[in-house]
């Protein structure tokens, strides 16, 4: 017994010790990434319930490493924020992400949105409004197309701050949007001040659809209450047409899922786009 107990403790600090390993590897990895190029988005499209018509994409960042292969952004996304190196990573995707919207636009794209992920990091402490403003200067994309997500826990850090950088990137033209919605806890009142433009149902909340009662309520729930703020709804993870009819009769306005598409390049993405206008 007392074997086993010690054995049961060495497995436990070897495992500690691989995890730790690991976070810096990532970290010591991750610093050179984004100079040796291996850093790059997808984009997932975005679809309207009612027309099944693609009118924008949310950018997602991926990670190629040669030596530790694919790096899945829940795996990476986290160290970059606690090392803080996330501002640089975050200013890459932006930038990307306004490029190629501006691109596919100029081949006459019928596209709306372009969404970025903005990291609780990222908008509590970066300059944001700095960053749109030369992403958008740099590659000539109107603000209008670009919509920020922003999630729920980002926002309620600092209600009154939060609600100061959201005006600023309101009055520069672009949209906001709630990521994730539902799996954090925000203030009716807050949501009601903040100047938004879109809801995102997190997918947790879809997965279940049609069989589990409660997720569906909370799903009705959510467009409800979005109906009512006067914003926007898009349920995330739609992977079955049951799942899009749900949301169809439920007058959810657009969905993202495997449904349509995963993320794609923006190569495959025009060519979605081009399809569907046949
Ligand atoms: P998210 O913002 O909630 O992005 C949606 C995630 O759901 C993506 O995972 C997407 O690939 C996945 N997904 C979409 N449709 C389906 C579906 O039908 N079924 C299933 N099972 N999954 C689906 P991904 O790309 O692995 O990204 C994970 C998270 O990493 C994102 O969650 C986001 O929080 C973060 N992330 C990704 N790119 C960026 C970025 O550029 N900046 C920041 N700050 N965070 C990012
Ligand atoms: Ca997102
Ligand atoms: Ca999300
Ligand atoms: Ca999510």
């Amino acid at each position: 017994a007392k074997d086993q107990g010690r054995n049961t403790y060495r497995l436990y600090t070897e495992d500690m010790t691989r995890k730790a390993l690991d976070r810096l590897e990532i970290e010591t990895l991750l610093r050179e990434a984004l100079a040796n190029g291996e850093l790059y988005l997808e984009y997932q499209p975005l679809v309207s319930v009612h027309s099944n018509a693609i009118f924008g994409a949310e950018a997602l960042m991926r990670w190629k490493n040669p030596l530790r292969g694919v790096i899945r952004p829940d795996e990476f996304i986290p160290v970059a924020e606690e090392s803080g190196m996330i501002t640089r990573i975050g200013d890459f995707a932006l930038l990307e992400a306004c490029r190629s919207m501006k691109r596919l636009l100029d081949e006459g794209l019928p596209l709306r949105t372009i969404a970025v992920n903005i990291s609780p990091r990222q908008f509590l402490l970066q300059d944001v409004v700095a960053s749109v403003k030369k992403s958008l200067a740099e590659t000539g994309l109107r603000p209008e197309y670009l919509e920020l997500e922003i999630t729920e826990s980002a926002l309620m850090h600092d209600p009154d701050q939060s609600l100061q950088t959201l005006l600023a990137l309101r009055d520069l033209g672009i949209r906001l949007a709630i990521d994730d919605f539902g799996t954090g806890y925000s203030s009716l009142a807050h949501l009601k001040r903040f100047p938004l433009h879109k809801l995102k149902i997190d997918r947790s909340f879809i997965r279940d659809i049609p069989h589990d009662l409660d997720s569906e309520k909370i799903a009705t729930t959510i467009v409800a209450m979005a109906r009512g703020l006067e914003l926007k709804v898009l349920a995330e993870g739609v992977e079955t047409e049951d799942q899009r009819k749900f949301l169809e009769e439920h007058n959810c306005d657009f969905f993202q899922g495997y449904l349509c598409s995963p993320a794609v390049s923006a190569e495959t993405l025009a060519e979605l786009v081009k399809k569907q206008r046949r």
